[in-house]
């Protein structure tokens, strides 16, 4: 691993910044949509076309400072700069993997708490998987973020930040994020409205302008947030962590199967996939001698019979204090084929940035930032 170095956050004004938002005296900017922000400018006397151009600065020209949008007046610069916490997020540490295709970004929140963003860089796209709560609430019995419980929401604008940091950060090689990820730490249908504003701020054409095409939220299936989400008006794509054949199995593994069953989840998933004209992505983490064997593929391959879907197996990623396997290569290879030959459409997820623990449900909220426990699985 190295430092990805170059990218430095935290000074004085940020670290104001922080203290401010954490006292709840100033709003958080990235919280603001382009119509709360043209509501703003209208309450305080401005023009109503200058939320555009602010928005501009920041979400088209990556400004991270009111300071340097030199076509808006100092008067409404030193307003805005009054009113509204920005940039919120302090970069603490970068650390790239080996192979220079994954890069972990540790952020620090206004209260202290920390968390993680991994940007993935594979052949034209920069995909940022990003995290949408301090903790998780699911937790699942092979994921690490949720082993400690959920300790909060993020608000829109520390998951906003997470992405227009980054974008700063690939600009010096004149490239910007192209894909999104809901695959951090968190359950994003369990902060839904902030992860819907986010995710308006993503797309909207003022704001990131990234196609919602190329967003896509994972869920462990929370039944009233995939209908609430089917009726946004919305096209994300919306994936299932699915990771068992039948309710029996997943109910050992996802302590949500019991509030949310199989059968309801995946009507629920039928659903969204109608509303939005989206094909469904089921994850399915591969966990040795529990979901794993020819007869559970056999059985997913029943389940999910006639439903224009793609299964995407995740070899399961090591988390430190849990007794659980990845499994043999050919074990994995074998599901794969029951699962073809029955004609469903079967990815294998390759496995990215292992030796800085940046794969799949391995991030983790860290009490130091020094402690390299952190991961997304491979
Ligand atoms: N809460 C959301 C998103 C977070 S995790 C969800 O459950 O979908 C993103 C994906 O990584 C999920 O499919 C999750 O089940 C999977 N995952 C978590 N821990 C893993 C591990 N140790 N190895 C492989 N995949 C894992």
């Amino acid at each position: 691993m190295a430092d990805a170095g170059g990218f430095k956050g935290g000074d004085a004004g940020e670290v104001k910044n922080q203290i401010l938002s954490l006292l709840g005296y100033m709003k958080e900017f990235c919280s603001l949509t382009l119509k709360e922000l043209q509501g703003w400018m209208e309450q305080t006397s401005e023009k109503a076309f200058r939320a555009a151009q602010i928005f501009d600065w920041v979400y088209g020209k990556d400004a991270i400072d009111f300071g340097a949008m030199t076509n808006v007046s100092k008067e409404l610069r030193a307003k805005l700069a009054g009113e509204f916490a920005f940039p919120i997020l302090k970069l603490v540490k970068t650390q790239e993997s080996e192979d220079q295709e994954t890069i972990k970004f540790l952020w620090e929140l206004p209260d202290r708490k920390l968390v993680e963003s991994v940007l993935i860089l594979s052949g034209d796209r920069r995909t940022v998987c990003i995290s949408c709560q301090v903790g998780c609430p699911a937790r699942c019995a092979f994921c690490a973020s949720g082993r400690e419980g959920l300790m909060r929401n993020l608000s829109p604008a520390e998951i906003v930040e997470q992405v227009l940091h980054i974008n700063q950060f690939l600009k010096k090689n004149g490239e910007r994020v192209s894909h999104l990820v809901f695959m951090g730490m968190g359950e994003p249908l369990e902060n839904y409205e902030a992860v819907v504003k986010a995710i308006d701020i993503f797309h909207h054409p003022e704001g990131l302008n990234i196609s919602q095409r190329r967003i896509t939220v994972s869920t462990v299936g929370v039944v009233e947030g995939i209908h609430r989400l089917a009726k946004e008006e919305l096209k994300v794509n919306l994936v299932l962590s699915l990771h068992a054949p039948n309710q029996n199995i997943r109910k050992k593994i996802i302590p949500y199967a019991r509030k949310y069953p199989l059968e309801e989840v995946l009507m629920a998933m039928d659903e969204y996939s109608r509303q939005t004209k989206r094909d469904i992505t089921y994850e399915y983490t591969l966990l040795a001698g529990i979901n794993d064997h020819p007869k559970n593929a056999e059985e997913l391959a029943k389940l999910l019979n006639g439903k224009q879907c793609t299964v995407n197996l995740i070899p399961y990623n090591p988390v430190d204090g849990l007794r659980l396997n990845r499994p043999e290569k050919t074990t994995i290879e074998d599901f794969r084929f029951i699962l073809e030959e029955a004609g469903i459409n079967t990815t294998w997820r390759y496995t990215k940035g292992k030796d800085i623990a940046a794969a799949c449900g391995q991030l983790a909220q860290l009490n130091k930032p020094s402690e390299n426990t952190l991961a997304l699985v491979p």
